[in-house]
């Protein structure tokens, strides 16, 4: 292992937050979470970028505060409209959290965001970077922060020889991150690195001549600064067959509610099966065999689905049904008008508007 970063001089320390505050003042991005020092607006933009683009979170947090404007708002909500809300965003444990805390912040502080850190943390779902970024934005709090950009700029400026995301690169980042955050302006500061990450110091080809900490920066000194942080292993692709069952009944659609745990939990989808898989481990999505009470009519409604989850790359077509009895373990009959208020997975999402032409042919037949 590489070693960890020497101690930091007061002089490197002044200079650096000097440097990149200017910076940031001068050129952050005019992005609506920034414009407010609301906790909660402040909370869900953080999760949000977590795992989507800025372009499109800046669409979908308008969109999500929109419909749940205050954390009493989405305490009260049903999960199934908050994982509507979601759609798309992928992670959907995220938002279940999200919900979850939403309900904790009402019941136990009194519908108020808690401001100490520690009862932050305790929220379902909060972890250490987005306590950071609450309480050093919102509150003014000296708290440090760390994600993936903060990683690389850390990874460079101060010479840590580690792979992405490895616990050794994550450690230094927290001392360094802990080490520098000021108590002015904590947030402008948490921010500017992670600015600094997404707009300057960037993956592949980083653009060090426009960076404001480049005299300092040691991976530039030694010529290694688009190396690092090393690139980490790469989980091999698993390619999955899929079949997807659509079984009609009138104006209503069979679907079933995921598991609350596990991948995509509490979201609907039409039934669904794996029927190969190009890894040795058994169906890691879906289930491979039918429920007992669905049997096919021999009819292929839609071809060709593709679809993406983690490093699950899947293929599917959807098949006609048909369901022997009651709906059973998590099926359900929903009007096809109101699906969309559901929480559905995307490939389901997308078989069923891969099958629309059949579906509406359906209906006329019957
Ligand atoms: Fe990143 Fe280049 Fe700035 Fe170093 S000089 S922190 S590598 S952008």
């Amino acid at each position: 292992m590489a070693p960890l970063p020497e101690p930091l001089d007061p002089p490197l320390v002044a200079e650096l937050r000097a440097g990149l505050l200017a910076w940031y003042a001068e050129s952050a991005r005019d992005l609506p979470w920034r414009r407010t020092r609301d906790p909660y607006g402040i909370w869900i933009s953080e999760v949000m970028l977590q795992q989507t683009r800025v372009e499109v979170v800046e669409e979908r947090w308008v969109r999500f505060l929109r419909r749940f404007p205050t954390v009493a708002d989405l305490a009260r909500a049903a999960e199934d409209e908050v994982l509507a809300e979601w759609a798309g965003l992928g992670y959907y444990r995220r938002a279940r959290s999200l919900h979850a805390a939403a309900r904790v912040v009402l019941e136990s502080h009194a519908g108020q965001f808690p401001t100490d850190p520690a009862s932050v943390r305790a929220l379902p779902g909060v972890g250490e970077y987005t306590t950071g970024a609450i309480c050093s934005i919102a509150f003014d709090q000296p708290e440090a922060l760390v994600d993936g950009n903060v990683e690389r700029v850390f990874a460079r400026l101060f010479l840590v020889d580690e792979a992405a995301a490895s616990p050794a690169l994550k450690r230094a980042s927290w001392d360094l991150a802990r080490a520098l955050v000021p108590d002015r302006a904590p947030g402008d500061w948490n921010q500017a690195l992670m600015e600094l990450g997404a707009t300057v110091c960037t993956p592949r080809v980083p653009r060090c001549s426009g960076c404001p900490v480049s005299a300092r920066c040691r991976a530039l000194a030694e010529g290694r600064a688009s190396e690092l942080p090393r690139p980490k292993a790469r989980r091999p692709v698993v390619e999955v067959e899929v079949e997807l069952a659509l079984v009609l009944r009138g104006e209503e659609v069979l679907v079933r509610q995921r598991p609350a745990s596990g991948r995509m939990g509490g979201l609907w989808e039409l039934p669904t099966r794996e029927v190969t898989w190009s890894a040795e481990a058994a169906p890691g999505i879906h289930e491979a065999r039918w429920p007992e009470v669905l049997t096919e009519t021999g009819e292929v409604l839609a071809e060709g689905l593709r679809h993406s989850v983690t490093h699950h790359r899947i293929q599917g077509r959807v098949l006609e049904a048909r369901l022997a009895g009651e709906p059973a373990g998590g099926m359900r009959w929903v009007p096809l008008g109101e699906l969309e208020q559901r929480g559905l997975t995307g490939l389901s999402a997308k078989a069923l508007s891969k099958s629309a032409a059949a579906v509406a042919r359906l209906r006329r037949s019957r």
